[in-house]
């Protein structure tokens, strides 16, 4: 029974968001459907998606706000331009794998402006029966864990720091080595650098899952060459800035501080050791 895999589906949700989320099943007969929102924030005001059959072979997504959302469309109002940016490129990799439709707004620079933000999507089923829980899993995880930490990085959810990263000094050009930690540790950067990259360290090859298995494939996300972004300061993008590396080769490059060796600097101390 689906209500059984509710647990790992909250999971899936709260690693990709950085929330606690709560889901209920909506069962009609044979046409289940699923309700998932942020659990500190009321069903009634939303964000909440919505999952349901539509037609034989496809699930309709969509996300919006209910009829008491002033509380967090104002926490929204106050998100940053990077927060923006990072809510758009999550929702930008849905749309590789589902029919995206955000009502009245274009899907690359869209904004919550009021409870009226809606977005819309279908994904479609050739393999599974969309009535089956592995479909229902499978959407949760293409569409709505995305869709849902887009909006988890509007409203702000906080990324626990760690302590010693935030007391280092700016450095020029305003980029501190602590905004770099911030962001290789924000749950939505991550799973937009996986959903693009994939789990593969961009350093040595390694999928730490296929090697390891179920003993816990360990994959994180690092930030490239902040070093250039002094000399030419450009504006961050998480789509392009962020690379998945294994555990190890992610120490190596963090050797060197403030900023990290970039990946080439680390290729080249590989192959002087004679790992080409
Ligand atoms: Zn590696
Ligand atoms: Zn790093």
């Amino acid at each position: 029974m689906l209500a059984r895999k509710l647990d790992l589906i909250a999971d899936a949700l709260a690693q990709g968001t950085g929330a606690t989320i709560a889901v209920r099943v909506m069962e009609t007969g044979r046409r289940k459907g699923l309700r998932i929102w942020f659990n500190d924030l009321h069903e009634k005001n939303g964000p909440v998606a919505e999952l349901k059959p539509h037609g034989l072979r496809s699930h309709g997504i969509n996300i919006g706000f209910g009829s008491f959302s002033a509380g967090v469309l104002e926490q929204i109002s106050n998100a940053s331009s990077e927060d923006i940016q990072l809510a758009r490129s999550l929702v930008r990799s849905v749309a590789r794998s589902a029919e995206i439709d955000i009502p009245g707004q274009s899907k690359d620079d869209w904004l919550v402006r009021d409870g009226g933000f809606r977005i819309d999507a279908r994904y479609r089923h050739d393999h599974t029966p969309p009535h089956e829980d592995e479909a229902i899993i499978e959407t949760c995880r293409e569409v709505i864990v995305p869709l849902m930490a887009a909006m988890a990085e509007l409203i702000g959810y906080d990324v626990v720091e760690d302590p010693s990263a935030s007391d280092q000094p700016e450095v020029e050009g305003g980029l501190s080595p602590a905004t770099v930690y911030r962001r290789e540790r924000n749950p939505r950067n991550r799973l937009l650098c996986l959903r693009i990259h994939g789990a593969q360290c961009r350093c040595c090859g390694l999928n730490p899952e296929s090697r390891y298995g179920a003993a816990g494939g360990i994959i994180e996300v690092h930030h490239l060459e902040p070093v250039s972004m002094l000399e030419h300061p450009r504006p961050y993008d998480p789509e392009t800035d962020l690379v998945p590396l294994c555990p190890n080769c992610h120490r190596s490059v963090h050797t060197q501080r403030p900023w990290p060796l970039t990946l080439e600097e680390l290729a080249s101390y590989m192959e002087e050791a004679g790992n080409a």
